[in-house]
């Protein structure tokens, strides 16, 4: 690896050493739902909600018995009606398809309702032991204006990182990133100033990554320079 990558990774895993997952869950199907919820919702916020729900529907076949209208009032405050339908209706499939056990491939749980790459990939990480890398808006900041990725899109952050990072780093150092982001690195204003990684970050003179406006003028530029072939 890098001299440099190891570095940052170096120095991520001593500024957060006790980093791990915030959300509340102790099985695969509790993971799927606390994750499904915390999409643009805060983790504390789901976490004030799932006892509730985990009570209630304890199991992917209690969950596919029940409607989105019953379960929304539940989940209510973590935003939009759609996650209730998609949790729903992604218990419906467990339950038939799978006997109620929640599927522990990629391919399998990216073709529930409501369940994209980043969620798949918390499940597979933290339900199933499987290393993987959710690439969740905090991380594909971070790891871009640090270096270690230079991508355009999630899938190919998720690829380099997963080529750049030893395979038995990948879930802590996602966890390393997301706290980075949430306390120093933040989108509007990352406080470069006292970041302990800014002797090896690849933005902290470049405007147009920490800026957000002349970052997103940035991505619209090479976006439309890779379209043009
Ligand atoms: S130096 Fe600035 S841009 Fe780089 S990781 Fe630290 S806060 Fe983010």
């Amino acid at each position: 690896m890098d001299i440099q990558f190891n570095e940052i990774l170096r120095v991520l895993e001593q500024t957060y050493p006790h980093a791990g997952p915030e959300l509340h869950f102790s099985n695969p199907y509790e993971t799927l739902v606390a994750t499904i919820l915390a999409a643009q919702c805060t983790d504390a916020r789901v976490n004030q909600v799932t006892p509730a729900v985990f009570r209630d529907f304890p199991d992917a076949k209690a969950m596919a018995q029940t409607t989105p209208e019953i379960l929304f009032p539940y989940v209510k405050s973590c935003g939009f009606r759609s996650k209730a339908v998609n949790i729903v209706n992604a218990c419906k499939i467990i339950a038939e398809k799978y006997d109620g056990a929640v599927p522990s491939t990629l391919e399998e749980l990216t073709a529930l309702p409501g369940v994209g790459r980043k969620t798949a990939n918390v499940v597979l990480a933290f339900s199933f032991g499987i290393p993987a890398i959710p690439v969740d808006t905090h991380v594909f900041r971070v790891s871009n204006r640090l270096g270690l990725a230079d991508a355009r899109t999630v899938e190919e952050t998720e690829r380099q990182l997963m080529d750049a990072i030893p395979r038995e780093l990948w879930s802590p150092s996602h966890h390393w990133m997301i706290l980075h982001g949430r306390r120093v690195c933040h989108s509007q204003k990352p406080d470069c100033d006292h970041c302990p990684l800014r002797p090896y970050c690849k933005a902290a003179h470049l405007d147009h990554m920490i800026n957000p406006k002349a970052e997103a003028k940035e991505r619209a530029r090479k976006r439309k320079e890779s379209a043009a072939g």
